[in-house]
């Protein structure tokens, strides 16, 4: 059994990730046109039956604008979203797609068991997943401010770690965005920044060492490069003498490419 992670797409301007198993498959928000979606199951082998579930983190457009268009062309495909955040949903999800959960819920879609998570973002009800097959598991942790205790405490055990590293401060606070928008990255209900990433990475590495996948995810276009990302969560790691190849293995998601599959 195996349990297989690709991004459609990551970043500010729209994010889409599947995780499947041998048998079941799931989306983690439809940020991007069905058409990308559907291209990236193909380009994955993954048959779309084999989809039964869109899983949504928050209700910003960069992660639901085709929630409506996907739910429409997939009929027997459920939707799951936190309380709070079907409350900010206001695209046609007919009624028998619909299922709420409270973050912190655990439950299983197929042979997939699902937990949910809080994360620290201006948005009604944000959440994180980890997904498990086993004693495998995946963790996205993306929208972010910073990152909780139990956050932390949730990522630790992930083989493939999705982690947000949205922009470099200097970037941002130099860049072209009006005032209040630089204020709301920023803030603690805001986005991760790539030292922040970095500094979250040295903490999980010094909780537990073991193979881990970290894949750097929703990045700004503005205020980020993915070579910025990369070096700078290397350069982090290194002054903590963690290595990457030996301590982990990094990798960057682009926004509008469809990924590696990576498997564990
Ligand atoms: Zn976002
Ligand atoms: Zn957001």
């Amino acid at each position: 059994m195996t349990l297989g992670f690709c991004s459609f797409s990551s970043g500010s301007s729209g994010n889409c990730y599947m995780v499947r198993s041998n048998t079941t498959a799931l989306l983690v928000d439809a940020g991007i046109s069905g058409k990308k979606i559907w291209e990236g199951l193909e380009r994955t082998q993954t048959p779309r039956e084999m989809v039964t579930a869109l899983l949504i983190t928050h209700e910003h457009s960069d992660h639901t604008k085709s929630v409506g268009t996907v739910s429409k062309k997939q009929k027997d495909l459920c939707v799951y979203a936190s309380e709070g955040t079907w409350d900010k949903i206001t695209a046609p999800v007919a009624e028998h797609q619909r299922r709420c959960f409270q973050a912190g819920d655990v439950f299983e879609i197929g042979d997939i068991q699902v937990k949910t998570f809080r994360v620290s973002h201006d948005a009604a009800d944000p959440v994180g997943y980890s997904f498990y097959s086993g004693d495998r598991q995946i963790s996205i942790v993306t929208d972010t401010g910073y990152v909780r205790e139990e956050t932390m405490e949730e990522m630790t055990g992930a083989d493939i770690l999705v982690l947000e590293a949205n922009h470099d401060v200097d970037m941002l606070r130099i860049g072209k965005y009006p005032w209040f928008l630089k204020q709301r990255v920023l803030s603690d209900e805001g986005h991760l920044s790539n030292e922040a990433a970095g500094n979250a990475l040295v903490d999980l590495i010094s909780r537990r060492e073991k193979e881990r996948c970290v894949l750097l995810a929703h990045l700004s276009r503005e205020n980020n490069f993915p070579e910025m990302a990369y070096q700078t969560v290397k350069n982090i790691l290194e002054e903590a003498n963690y290595y990457i190849g030996k301590h982990v293995f990094l990798d960057t998601l682009l926004r509008d490419t469809v990924s590696s599959l990576y498997e564990i």
